[in-house]
């Protein structure tokens, strides 16, 4: 069953899954979120990409988060005559501030503020560090730098000058009409790329509120001044990404590992779902079977906390997305059967809300209680995140009655979704409860459940109690597994 999967699995889509058919696959491959890559595509695309899921998510009853990642300021090459060029070690080159074409010797770029901050002695990383670059010279217009690392140099490849600060805001004006078009279609979360403080975030809150958008934020940690400031970046965030494509190039790659474990641990102390993303299956680009490192990184991922994991060029352009998505979610379901994922509450949490307070005593008599399942009603989502935080070993049901909050949650680890009907009073939330559990087959009758609500109920209000409910619904059977939600299902073949 898909839904056995605690951590969650993130795909970018891409020409190898944006058909209908393709996403098809891919949610029942596993897929939680839709990874919208704005770095690449027109917004037709995306939006014929956006439309799909949610048309799909209905038919398979699979609530998908659709993630809209905004480029950022993210530097590049320009374009070369014949596409690429090569460059050799000890060859000096010209980067350019002019919008010219590259050729043998000379490199364009877009960034207009790279003459002011490549000093002399700098290092200019190239393709996500496969080259690079030492400034010598800087012009008015050009700098001369000599080729450490050489290699064949495409268009538009990434540029990064590790440590320095760029004169940049974090929104650009691409992004700030991608961010329109994302406010518009109503995506679940908005991936902000190169953050560096606590008010790189405010500003797109500002942004969101001020356009009535219920997006969520995911702050991407991929720099230097990123890490200098990351309790506050977290802490103003709703979730992490571990963009571990620019970090490793920032940071020097024998220090990612260190970094990701920090990010990942600062998040989940803070209640912030957090993604571990790039190249975890980078090999399955070409090839139908994972190298043993990936399946380790995978598994070691998990283990260190993440909520999700992502694939980048894997599933958006590589020869086996479906695959690739399926070979996570085994490597995920194997390590989960570990005891040590499980039940991280301790009396050092702070526990300073109702919520927080009525999730951890949830948390707690479920283990006590050996109940089947945590069912959490919520409107906005924050109680059901706050319980996963904890990750127990129960099962978290959060039900609600609006879809937009579905399919916002399931980003979040461990979280299963129902829609609820809208109810009036206790008995109408356990008549459905216990119909739901018994026919998905997620409880059976006796079976302990632990509900978390607001009580008046009728008022809607934000969680402060928690009922232990007996499930009795004798006249329900559980459903033929065609009937089912798909990720009630037994494992979907692709
Ligand atoms: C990364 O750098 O790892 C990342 C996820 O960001 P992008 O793919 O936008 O470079």
């Amino acid at each position: 069953m898909l839904a056995e999967r605690r951590a969650k699995i993130v795909a970018t889509i891409g020409p190898a899954t944006s058909s209908p058919e393709a996403l098809e696959k891919a949610i029942k491959a596993g897929m939680n979120v839709a990874r919208l890559n704005f770095s690449h595509g027109k917004h037709e695309e995306h939006l014929k990409v956006l439309k799909t899921i949610r048309e799909l998510s209905m038919k398979l009853q699979a609530p998908v988060s659709i993630l809209q990642d905004l480029q950022g300021p993210k530097v590049r090459v320009g374009r070369f005559k014949n596409g690429s060029i090569e460059i050799k070690p000890g060859e000096v080159v010209t980067v350019t501030i002019e919008d010219v074409q590259g050729d043998v010797g000379l490199i364009p770029s877009d960034f207009k503020e790279l003459i002011l901050v490549a000093k002399p002695g700098i290092r200019i990383l190239l393709d996500d560090g496969l080259m690079e670059l030492e400034v010598l010279e800087s012009g008015e217009k050009d700098l001369k730098a000599k080729v450490i690392y050489g290699g064949l140099l495409k268009d538009r490849k990434g540029m990064n000058l590790p440590g320095v600060p760029l004169p940049v805001d974090c929104l650009t004006e691409k992004d700030l009409k991608d961010l329109e078009f994302g406010i518009e279609n109503k995506v679940d979360y908005v991936a902000l790329s190169f953050v560096r403080r606590g008010q790189d975030i405010r500003i797109l809150r500002e942004m969101l509120e001020a356009k009535g958008s219920d997006a969520r934020i995911v702050a991407k940690i991929e720099m230097m001044e990123a890490l200098d400031n990351l309790e506050e970046i977290i802490r103003l965030s709703d979730a992490v990404m571990v963009a571990r494509g620019d970090l490793a190039v920032e940071v020097g790659s024998s220090r990612l590992p260190g970094f990701q474990k920090k990010i990942i641990k600062l998040s989940n102390q803070m209640q912030k779902p957090v993604i571990t993303a790039t190249q975890m299956l980078d090999s399955m680009v070409e090839n139908p079977r994972p190298t043993r490192a990936e399946i380790t990184d995978v598994a070691n991922a998990v283990l260190d906390g993440s909520d999700g994991l992502m694939l980048s060029a894997e599933s958006a352009s590589g020869h086996y997305p479906f695959i690739c998505i399926r070979t996570m979610h085994e490597i995920i379901t194997e390590v989960e059967k570990s005891e040590e994922r499980y039940n991280k509450i301790s009396m050092e949490h702070e526990f300073l809300s109702i919520p927080s307070a009525i999730g951890a005593s949830a948390c707690l008599s479920a283990m006590k209680l050996n109940a089947k399942a945590i069912v959490c009603l919520t409107t906005s989502g924050k109680t059901a995140n706050i319980i996963t935080s904890f990750r127990p070993q129960a099962k978290v049901i959060a039900v609600t009655d609006r879809i937009d909050v579905l399919n916002r949650l399931e980003l979040i680890w461990g979280i299963q979704t129902f829609l609820i009907q809208t109810y009036k009073n206790m008995e109408d939330i356990l008549v459905q409860v216990d119909r739901f559990m018994v026919n998905y087959g997620l409880a059976r009758t006796g079976d302990r459940i632990i509900l978390t609500l607001g009580q008046p109920i009728e008022v809607g209000s934000k969680t402060n109690a928690l009922f232990v409910h007996i499930v009795g619904a004798e006249k329900d059977m559980k459903l033929v597994d065609s009937e089912l939600p798909l990720r009630c299902q037994k494992l979907p073949i692709i």
